[in-house]
């Protein structure tokens, strides 16, 4: 079969203990957990679309915007990476509409563990959605607030504690940290953090394990490019994070190749 549209981050769902993912390309939905073991085929032409007016750009910016989006869309505001800076429950903002529609509404802060364990924050609806996209291997919620910036300052407050960051190379090859006790972890926090943060930790103590659908894992991390290697034509052993993990060339990160217009071939 043969399919062909802009590239953007997979769907994912998690079905039991299995997680699904979907690539939407023009509308067709591709369940990628069939083409775990078979050969496919992608090709990159040069072109990329942004991925909010939908412009033509030679370059993309912040993950998939024109230049001018990427210092004027609301999905690229400062805020995104640094929450803390968010104004949406003031009413401010870059697009105050947009900010509260998406920022001015519960948020989660949680602890993910791969090969560390990570703190991060996101909206209430992208939990486990969010966890799944890093490839994190489980994960806990620690607190729940009423708005974004409240979730950015307990962020803030644990980076000494913890990295914000997630090692791709040993996410790739899934080497984790195994065995933490994330309600034990999460509880030993209260010593950590002011009693004004502390007041929105949540009572939901429940750790969710993330299983990846991967055949095998690479002994070492290796990436590709489509600007690098616009044709692909390789046996996709496996999804992880929004990586698909070929069996000779690499892994491919999707997310990174947001409005990348590409033929995919199946
Ligand atoms: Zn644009
Ligand atoms: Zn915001």
């Amino acid at each position: 079969m043969k399919f062909e549209g802009n590239l953007k981050k997979m769907k994912v769902l998690m079905e039991g203990d299995e997680i699904q993912y979907t690539m939407d390309l023009n509308g067709d939905a591709i369940y990628m957990n069939d083409l775990i073991g078979s050969r496919i085929e992608i090709n990159f032409e040069g072109r990329i679309n942004c991925i909010a007016c939908g412009t033509e750009t030679k370059k993309s910016f912040g993950g998939g915007f024109c230049f001018s989006c990427f210092t004027t869309a609301p999905e690229a505001s400062p805020c995104i990476i640094h929450p803390e800076l968010c104004e949406a429950h003031l009413g401010g903002g870059r697009d105050p509409e947009w900010e509260e529609i998406h920022h001015n509404r519960p948020h989660f802060v949680y602890l993910a563990v791969s090969s560390a364990i990570k703190v991060g924050i996101t909206r209430e609806d992208q939990i486990p959605t969010r966890w799944i996209d890093q490839g994190a291997n489980y994960a806990i919620k620690i607190a729940e607030v009423p708005y974004r910036q409240l979730a950015g300052q307990i962020e803030v407050a644990l980076k000494d504690v913890y990295t914000d960051k997630t090692n791709w190379r040993k996410m790739l090859t899934n080497e984790y940290l195994e065995g933490v006790d994330l309600v034990e972890e999460k509880w030993a926090l209260e010593d950590v953090l002011p009693s004004d943060l502390i007041e929105y930790f949540t009572e939901d103590d429940e750790v969710t394990y993330l299983h990846y659908p991967v055949i095998e894992y690479p002994d070492k991390a290796k990436t590709v490019n489509l600007d690098k290697s616009p044709n692909i034509i390789d046996q996709i052993q496996g999804i992880k994070g929004q990586y698909i993990l070929f069996k000779n060339i690499g892994a491919l990160n999707i997310r990174k190749h947001s409005g990348y217009f590409i033929q995919l071939t199946t």
